[in-house]
C-alpha cells in the first residue's frame, strides 16, 4: 500500500489511519478513518475528547499522483467536549474548514497562483479552475486571519487604473514594513472607496496611523482627514513630479505648435529628452540636448531647466532649508512667464504644509509604484475572472506578504 504510507506520512497523521486506496474511474480514492479510541481535539476549543458520533462522510480533493488525481474520504468524528459542553467536530488535520480541498492542495494551487497564470495552474494539477479561485481564496482568508496590522504605522494610497482606465482601484500599502506589503484594495476612487478602507480597519487603528503618502486627489485628502485627522499628510513626490513634468511637456506641445511654420523641426521628437532625468538620457539624445541649449529664447529649454533645479529640492535635509529653497523656486516660476509652470507653481502653494510634511517624514509612493504595476501584471494571472473580487483576491495574494497555511509535512516548501 504505497500510496496509503505516502498519504500518512505527508499529512503527519497521527490519530487517523489510512484504511484503503483503491483506483476508482480513474480517481485514487484514499479512506481515511480514526484510530481506535484515541481522544480527537475538539475544534471550538481544542481540548482532547472522547468521540461521541460520526458526521456523514466528507470527500477532499487531494494532491495528485503521478497526473492522476486523488481523492481523500473520510468521515469527521463528533467529539463530547467538555469544555464547550456540546458535541463538536473534531479538527481534521488536513482540511481547512468546510473547504472541499485538501490543506496540502491548498497551500500547493496557493504557492503556484502567486507565480504563474491561474488557469496555468488548474493545468498543471488537473483541477478546475473555479478550484484554484477557491484555494486562494482560502489561503488569502487564512493569511488575513493571521496578519498582524498593530504596528501600522505609515500608509501609501494610490489609484491604480484597470481595463484600460475604465476602472478605478483604491490601494493601500503599509509602506513602513518591510516587505512593503498591500493590506487594502477596493474598486473604485471616490471618497467612500477609502472610508471602506478605514471601516475595515477601525477606529482604534485608524487613531494609530502617524503618517499618510498619497497624491494631491481631493478624495482621498478629504477622507484621510475625517477617519485619521492625527496623522500626517505627505503629498507623493513622484506624482508631484509628474505633474511638474505635465507641466514641462505641455509647454513643449506648445511651443512646437508655436514653431510649426517657421522651424518644424526643431522640437520634434525631443520629448524625452525634456521629461528624463539628464543621467538617464542616451548620447544621441544628450547631443540634442547640446544644441538645443544653444537656442536662444526657447521657452521649452527654460521649462526644463526649472524642472531640473526643483528636483534638487528633495536633496534639502533640512525642513527650514528646503522650505526657503521651495520659496525660491516659486519666484522662479511665478516670474517664468510661462504660464503651466506658474499653474504648477501655485498648485504647489496652496499644498505646501503637505509638500514640505515630506522633510518630516521622508515617505513617499516610490515603491508603491511599482507594486502598482506589478498588480497589473499580477491582474493578469487571474484572467477569465475579471470580477472585482478576484482581482482584490489575486492582488492581496501576491503583494499582501499573507501567511500562507501549512503544506505537506516531509517535501520541501517552494521559497
Ligand atoms: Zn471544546
Amino acid at each position: 500500500m504505497q500510496v496509503g504510507s505516502l498519504v500518512r506520512s505527508t499529512l503527519g497523521l497521527k490519530n487517523h489511519r489510512v484504511e484503503s486506496v483503491t483506483l476508482e474511474n480513474g480517481l485514487v480514492v484514499v479512506r481515511l478513518d480514526a484510530i481506535g479510541t484515541r481522544l480527537l481535539p475538539c475544534s471550538g476549543c481544542g481540548t482532547f475528547d472522547p468521540v461521541r458520533d460520526r458526521r456523514p462522510e466528507r470527500r477532499w480533493r487531494h494532491l495528485p499522483v503521478w497526473e492522476v488525481p486523488v481523492e481523500l474520504r473520510y468521515r469527521p468524528a463528533r467529539v463530547a467536549c467538555s469544555s464547550c459542553g456540546t458535541p463538536r467536530v473534531e479538527v481534521i488535520p488536513w482540511s481547512i474548514g468546510k473547504s472541499p480541498i485538501s490543506r496540502p492542495l491548498v497551500v500547493e494551487l496557493a504557492e503556484w497562483s502567486r507565480l504563474l497564470a491561474w488557469d496555468v495552474v488548474a493545468r498543471l494539477y488537473g483541477v478546475a479552475w473555479a478550484t484554484v479561485v477557491a484555494a486562494v481564496e482560502q489561503a488569502v482568508a487564512y493569511g488575513l486571519a493571521r496578519r498582524d496590522l498593530s504596528g501600522l504605522r505609515a500608509i501609501g494610497v494610490d489609484e491604480l487604473s484597470r481595463r484600460k482606465g475604465h476602472l478605478y482601484h483604491t490601494n493601500v500599502y503599509d509602506i513602513a514594513s518591510e516587505p512593503r506589503r498591500l493590506i487594502w484594495s477596493g474598486e473604485g476612487r471616490e471618497k467612500k472607496t477609502l472610508r471602506r478602507f478605514f471601516d475595515d480597519i477601525g477606529d482604534d487603528q485608524a487613531k494609530r496611523i502617524e503618517a499618510v503618502c498619497c497624491d494631491m486627489w481631493a478624495n482621498y485628502v478629504d477622507v484621510i482627514r475625517e477617519r485619521a485627522p492625527q496623522a500626517t499628510l505627505v503629498f507623493d513626490k513622484f506624482h508631484i513630479v509628474r505633474h511638474l513634468l505635465e507641466a514641462v511637456n505641455d509647454v513643449r506641445k506648445a511651443e512646437a505648435r508655436a514653431l510649426q511654420r517657421d522651424f518644424p523641426e526643431l522640437l520634434k521628437g525631443t520629448r524625452y529628452i525634456w521629461l528624463k532625468n539628464p543621467e538617464n538620457l542616451t548620447d544621441r539624445q544628450r547631443l540634442r540636448l547640446h544644441a538645443l541649449e544653444k537656442q536662444r529664447g526657447l521657452m521649452t529649454l527654460r521649462a526644463y531647466h526649472l524642472k531640473e533645479l526643483f528636483r534638487h529640492l528633495w536633496d534639502y535635509r533640512s525642513k527650514a532649508w528646503a522650505t526657503k529653497y521651495l520659496k525660491q523656486w516659486f519666484w522662479w516660476a511665478t516670474h517664468s512667464r510661462i504660464d503651466p509652470l506658474r499653474e504648477f507653481a501655485w498648485m504647489l502653494r496652496r499644498h505646501e504644509p503637505n509638500i514640505l510634511a515630506y522633510f518630516d517624514h521622508r515617505i513617499d509612493n516610490g515603491a508603491v509604484e511599482a507594486m502598482n504595476n506589478n498588480a497589473k501584471a499580477i491582474s493578469h494571472r487571474a484572467r477569465g475572472f475579471r470580477s472585482e473580487h478576484a482581482f482584490t483576491l489575486a492582488m492581496l495574494h501576491c503583494l499582501g506578504d499573507l501567511e500562507l497555511p501549512e503544506g505537506l509535512k516531509t517535501v520541501p516548501r517552494s521559497p
